[in-house]
Formats: C-alpha cells, sequence, structure tokens
C-alpha cells in the first residue's frame, strides 16, 4: 500500500514526504483500518483522509464522506482539491437546488471522491438514503470526523450535532472511520472514543511541539508602542492575528495599527455580520493583512502562512494561549507567538472569576488554570518546555523561545516581597483604611507625595526602606505576589491592595520569591537580539537574491489574479514556499518545474506554463 499511498502524495499533491505519522495513518486507513488521529494544527491532518480517499476511489471502493463542522471552510478544501485534480464537493446550504441534485446524482453513481458536509446534514434521511444506496453497492468507502473533538463536552467546540455520527457506525459496521482533532487533554480524547464508538480504532497520537513557533511573553508597558515595534520590526506586510480582550480594545488597536500604516482589520461579535465576513474574507484571500479580534475569531481559520499571533491582553489558561497562538505557522515555516502582559490582566482575569455565577469547585479549578498560565509569563526558563509539561510532554530546552535565546537575569525578590507586604499591613493597621499600589510603591521608595503628607506615611516603620528597588522591580514583585494569591486587588473599593491567607508565608520568609529581572531595570543586561527569519529553524531554501526576490514578488502577483478569477485563497493555489522555490530555480522548461514542493501534476499542467510565462518576463 506504502507505493500507492506515496505515488499519490508525490503525483497529486507535489511533496516528497510524508511528515511525522502521516504515513502510517494513511496505509492504516487506506486498508481499511479504524484510526483517532490526534495531531496538532499544521500538523498535516487533511492528508490523512484525503489519501486513502484517493486510494480507496481507485480502487473501486467508491465515496468518501468527510463531516466538517464549518461551510466557511468545506470551500476552501474543497478548492484546493479540485485545484489538485482531486474530484470532490461539498454539500450545503450555499448550493442551489440544481447544483444539490447534479451532486446528488454524481454521487449515487459514486463518481465523487470525497464529498464534504456538516453533520446535520450528513444525518437526514435524504442524505442517509444515498449513503444506504453507496453501501449496497460496496461504493461507501471512508468516514473522515474532522474536528472530532466537537464531540465532547469537555473539548472546546462542543456540538451536540456530532453526537449523532454514532449512526454512521451502526447503519455502516463495514466502512472505516478515521476521526481527527488537534486537542490534547485526556478527557476529550476518552470522550470521542466513547462516543463515535472508536475503542477498536488504532491511535496515532503526534508531539504537540510545535518548534517554529517562537515564543515569547514581554512585560507589558506601552502596549501599543510594543505591539507596532514588533509587527514592524518582524513581520512587515505579513499576514498576522492580533488578540485582545474586549470589543472596544479591538476597535482602538485596528485603528492605531491602521494610523501607523499597518494593514489591519478589526473582527468581533459586536461587529455586522456582513462586516466580520468581508474581514474574514479579506484576511483569508489577500496578502499580509493583520486580522484585531477578540477570541471570537480562528476557529475555522485554516490560513497557512499567519506569520504571527500576538496577544495583548492575556487569555484565560495555556489551551487557550496554545489554540490561538497554533493558529500561526501552519505551513511549517518560522512564526512568532507574542504576548505583552501586566499586573492588569491578573487583576482582570482574577476579578472575571470571582465575579463570575458559577460555584466555588469550578472557580478552583479555572484559578488553577490560570495560576499555570501566569507561572508561565514569569516563568525564566524554557516556555516551551512549560508549555508541553502542561499538556503531558516531557522535553529539553528548545533554543526558539524568548527565555532560551535570551536568558533573563533572575534576581532573589524574596527580601523586596516581605517590604512589600509588610507596608501594606502597616498602612492599614495605621490609617484602617486600604491603599492602592501606586501609594504603597512609594512609601516603600521613601517619597513624600502629597497623599503621603495626608495620611502622615512618612512615620510608617517601612517608610523608605525599599529606595533602592525601581518601580518596575516592585511592580514585578507585585504582578508576582497578585499572580500567587499572596496579595488580593480589591476591586470594589478603588483597586486597593488587601493581605491575604498566602500571604503570611511569604511574610515570614518561608516563600523564595525568586523574579526575572524587569527590562527597564538597571542592573547591567544584555540587550535583547533577534536572528533574522532567514536563520531560523530549517529554512526550506537559502534565502532568495535580489533577482530571485524580483522573481518571487512576481509570482506572487501572478497567484493573486489567479485566486481572484478562482475565487480561492492564494495559498489554494500555490503556497509562498512553493513560488519561493520556483523563484529559486528560475526555470526554462516545464521539466525544471519537476519536483518542486507543491508542484502536483494537475498543476503543473494547469498552470506550468503560465509560471514560465511570468519567469522569462521577471
Ligand atoms: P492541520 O489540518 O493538521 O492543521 P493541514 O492538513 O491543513 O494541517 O496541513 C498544514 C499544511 O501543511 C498544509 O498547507 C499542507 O498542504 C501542508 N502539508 C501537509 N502534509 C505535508 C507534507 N507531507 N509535505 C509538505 N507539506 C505538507
Ligand atoms: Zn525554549
Amino acid at each position: 500500500m506504502s507505493e500507492v499511498t506515496r505515488s499519490i502524495l508525490r503525483e497529486t499533491f507535489g511533496y516528497a514526504q510524508f511528515r511525522g505519522q502521516q504515513q502510517a495513518i494513511v496505509d492504516h486507513v487506506a486498508e481499511g483500518g479504524d484510526a483517532l488521529v490526534l495531531m496538532p494544527t499544521g500538523g498535516g491532518k487533511s492528508l490523512c483522509y484525503q489519501i486513502p480517499a484517493i486510494a480507496r476511489q481507485n480502487a473501486g471502493q467508491g465515496v468518501t464522506v468527510v463531516v466538517s463542522p464549518l461551510i466557511a471552510l468545506m470551500h476552501d478544501q474543497v478548492g484546493a482539491l479540485l485545484e489538485a485534480g482531486v474530484d470532490a464537493a461539498y454539500l450545503n446550504s450555499t448550493l442551489d437546488w440544481a447544483a444539490t441534485q447534479d451532486l446528488e446524482r454524481r454521487l449515487a453513481r459514486a463518481e465523487v471522491t470525497l464529498v464534504y458536509a456538516a453533520p446535520e446534514r450528513v444525518v437526514t434521511p435524504r442524505f442517509l438514503e444515498l449513503l444506504d444506496g453507496l453501501a449496497a453497492r460496496g461504493k461507501l468507502a471512508l468516514f473522515a470526523i474532522d474536528e472530532a473533538h466537537c464531540v465532547s463536552q469537555w473539548g472546546h467546540d462542543f456540538r451536540p450535532e456530532y453526537r449523532q455520527l454514532t449512526l454512521l457506525h451502526e447503519r455502516y459496521p463495514g466502512v472505516p472511520r478515521i476521526a481527527l482533532t488537534a486537542t490534547a487533554d485526556a478527557l476529550t480524547r476518552a470522550d470521542i472514543v466513547e462516543r463515535l464508538q472508536l475503542e477498536e480504532a488504532c491511535q496515532f497520537v503526534s508531539s504537540f511541539d510545535r518548534p517554529n513557533i517562537r515564543y515569547a511573553i514581554a512585560e507589558k508597558k506601552e502596549p501599543m508602542a510594543q505591539l507596532l515595534r514588533f509587527i514592524e520590526g518582524e513581520h512587515a506586510g505579513e499576514a498576522g492575528v492580533v488578540y485582545c480582550q474586549s470589543r472596544k480594545r479591538v476597535e482602538e488597536v485596528a485603528a492605531s495599527l491602521q494610523g501607523a500604516g499597518v494593514n489591519a482589520l478589526p473582527y468581533h461579535a459586536g461587529l455586522d455580520v456582513a462586516v466580520r465576513q468581508k474581514h474574514q474574507d479579506r484576511f483569508l484571500r489577500e496578502d499580509g493583512i493583520v486580522v484585531v479580534a477578540t477570541i471570537a475569531f480562528g476557529m475555522g481559520i485554516d490560513k497557512p502562512d499567519v506569520r504571527f499571533v500576538a496577544h495583548l491582553d492575556m487569555p484565560k489558561n495555556i489551551e487557550g494561549y496554545y489554540q490561538e497562538t497554533g493558529r500561526a505557522g501552519r505551513d511549517g515555516e518560522a512564526a512568532d507567538a507574542w504576548m505583552a502582559y501586566g499586573l492588569q490582566d491578573v487583576v482582570n482575569q482574577r476579578r472575571m472569576i470571582d465575579e463570575s455565577p458559577a460555584d466555588e469547585e469550578f472557580k478552583q479549578v479555572m484559578r488553577g488554570k490560570l495560576d499555570a498560565l501566569l507561572a508561565l509569563a514569569e516563568a525564566t526558563d524554557c516556555r516551551r518546555v512549560r508549555l508541553l509539561r502542561y499538556f503531558g510532554e516531557a522535553s529539553s530546552a528548545c533554543g526558539n523561545c524568548d527565555n532560551c535565546l535570551s536568558p533573563p537575569e533572575v534576581w532573589d525578590a524574596t527580601d523586596a516581597a516581605r517590604k512589600l507586604l509588610s507596608t501594606v499591613y502597616r498602612v492599614q493597621q495605621q490609617s484602617g483604611i486600604g491603599f492602592g499600589a501606586g501609594h504603597i510603591m512609594d512609601i516603600l521608595r521613601g517619597k513624600v507625595t502629597e497623599k503621603v503628607k495626608q495620611f502622615q506615611h512618612e512615620k510608617v516603620s517601612t517608610f523608605g526602606i525599599g529606595a533602592e528597588l525601581s518601580e518596575a522591580q516592585l511592580r514585578s514583585v507585585l504582578r508576582q505576589l497578585v499572580a500567587t494569591g499572596a496579595i488580593a486587588v480589591n476591586a470594589e473599593r478603588f483597586n486597593t491592595l488587601q493581605l491575604t491567607d498566602g500571604s503570611r508565608a511569604v511574610l515570614k520568609g518561608e516563600v523564595p520569591v525568586r523574579l526575572r529581572e524587569s527590562a527597564s531595570a538597571p542592573a547591567g543586561r544584555k540587550p535583547r537580539t533577534s536572528k533574522p527569519r532567514s536563520e531560523r529553524v530549517a529554512p526550506a531554501a537559502a534565502p532568495l537574491d535580489a533577482p530571485g526576490q524580483a522573481l518571487f514578488a512576481a509570482l506572487k502577483s501572478w497567484r493573486a489574479e489567479v485566486a481572484k478569477t478562482h475565487n480561492l485563497p492564494a495559498y489554494v493555489i500555490f503556497h509562498d514556499a512553493t513560488l519561493a522555490a520556483i523563484a529559486q530555480r528560475a526555470p526554462h522548461t516545464l521539466d525544471d518545474l519537476q519536483g518542486i514542493s507543491g508542484m502536483g501534476a494537475t498543476k503543473l499542467e494547469k498552470y506550468g506554463e503560465d509560471v514560465l510565462r511570468v519567469c522569462q518576463q521577471g
């Protein structure tokens, strides 16, 4: 079987090699085995069912039914398959009556290789009748259930319609099934197996590492300026997503970026549906759009060349963070996950949990999850090791995160933390009311402000005992104390600081507090250096020289034209990497185009001449 599947990979998709576990999965399913595939975003799940579907159709076994939750996704996936010369179609409400009937006729004759449909469509009597007909003639080749975590309430996108899919196995026990998801945790996995009756299926679990994504978490100072520096410095003209907590922030940030000349568009649930759709389409179809969004944006975005995901506000937990950052770099090329976080994020997230109507037990779980994310943000060691450990995977320092690339200075803040807590305590004792962070820091640093005079806080015994500490250092101590629950910020009383049960151990010096040196602290810190992207993880090819660059640009604008005529995203025609490889080779004949990754037989036939023409003119 591997001969057959490998030749489909080469001929149809134009790829030289399978990635990771693809080959094992593809062969197992093509031979009629059931499979549960857990693979991170960008791992290459689609080929895991597309190649078996083609192999089985070629062997006379008929049609593969792909269950997919989103109509928007089906259109582009089917478009990509048609481009590669595979007979694929989708059946959904966007088809008119005539097109539906035509497709149904072709399906009944088993002429289609893959048909995509939403779960609620698959279980309609009309569709089942079609399947019955196919099954009776041995022409039902395979069921592929994409985004299989939707079947579980523990997954992040529970869709009750997925529950009805058990029907498929009961009705067509002889038809193999493959379920695929990028959701990692064990609870969800067990639930998928049970719900879809996949007990007998072979499980293929890949590492959840995304080695091409560089993780960096910066202290939030002037978030807009930091974001702009990040985008202009590392990702000018590239596609990316910026996540913010609220709709209002989304609007503000999008406007600021536009003002600075970035091609940015807002996206949140408060926008008109048509506007949202338009912005998403532009993001998918045009080059170099930055979408500024709430978390409403993302599900079903399988654009492969998103070069960065930035968080301007902290997500709720590591699952959310990993899922959102995972939308960067699906194509395996270098990408960045960048987050700015500060004290206010910690305060906000804690408050949201405290004020939620959930029961105490649930809140406790949420607090635990938040703490894990805070620990990641404050970490002074490898971010990736911590992320993977959270998902139950052991690894060693990655060399591709901010902490690995420029290890932060660490200082012992135990003493500073004690001074801070005892100031809070004494001021509360003396005045009978609480005070905010700014005032507490003024006292500690011995600043005689109006407020200090007003409350006679220069008489507090800790006044000035922290004069050697910078404000940045004290802020980071405070953040850590809030993060670990050793101090609370009372939102109902003007954000005043209050001691908690957790304060005592720190006050007594029982828990050491070790912190990353704040970037603005005076300590002799090495400047942060970032390698240019061309030197990053496994570059596919040597960087292009000047004529190569010009050719690459010409190919891109040719691709944009083609994509527009076909009403498809540009990457469906050719990936950037494919265009770069063409530019590198500067081909003269069709033969020169053979073997370029992403150049399958159909595309060579369809576009080969055009590509050569662009190359001659370039
Ligand atoms: P997932 O669904 O797991 O997020 P996709 O199936 O969308 O990932 O694949 C991610 C990208 O990797 C796609 O653009 C796909 O064309 C590419 N890809 C997948 N498998 C291979 C391979 N064996 N060689 C080269 N590129 C691949
Ligand atoms: Zn690292």
